[in-house]
């Protein structure tokens, strides 16, 4: 992993390649996992020594993964784990990744640090642009903060197979 500050990044867009779900495995809060756990059963989750994780399938991406040709979704969606809702970027109180400069970002008077994972296909590199920087990185602070759930320049808009993919799982 490695991460730049957010005001070395022009924009970003999800393309929806998947290449995140494929790559990690999925941390959950507690009451995620429950919410899951009652929606889909336990063995869509793995228990770890001091932490709880969506089961990956056998080829490692995400069990809840879902694909129309090299287009990706997400199976979960109103359930999507914050950790999956924040990637690439991390939002965080102090510069962990240096380039304090280039990281810091305002909201409302709150000092914060945001960088993105280079891992992502969907970042754009350069001069950020006002969208990026006021609509885009504001939406990532207040689903990380927490005043905020829903998302909409957060995810991907390529969203058109929503209804297909929740009711593979169930949820419709
Ligand atoms: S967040 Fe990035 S890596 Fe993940 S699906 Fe979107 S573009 Fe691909
Ligand atoms: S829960 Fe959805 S967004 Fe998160 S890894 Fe699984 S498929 Fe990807």
């Amino acid at each position: 992993m490695q991460f730049v500050p957010w005001q070395s990044i022009a924009d970003w867009k999800c393309i929806a390649c998947g290449y995140c779900c494929k790559l990690y495995s999925v941390v959950l809060k507690f009451p995620e996992w429950l919410r899951i756990v009652k929606s889909f059963g336990v063995e869509k989750t793995v228990a770890g020594l001091n932490q709880l994780y969506l089961k990956r399938a056998s080829d490692g991406s995400c069990v809840f993964l879902c694909n129309f040709g090299s287009t990706y979704y997400c199976g979960l969606q109103n359930m999507k784990p914050i950790a999956c809702k924040l990637w690439p970027f991390k939002v965080l109180t102090e510069p962990k990744y240096g380039q304090a400069r280039q990281a810091a970002f305002d909201y409302n008077g709150m000092k914060l640090f945001i960088y993105a994972d280079t891992m992502c296909s969907g970042l754009r590199y350069g001069t950020p642009t006002w969208e990026f920087n006021h609509i885009t990185l504001r939406e990532f602070v207040e689903l990380a903060v927490g005043i905020r759930q829903t998302q909409s320049k957060s995810t991907s808009n390529l969203a058109f197979a929503y209804p297909l993919q929740v009711r593979r799982f169930g949820i419709l």
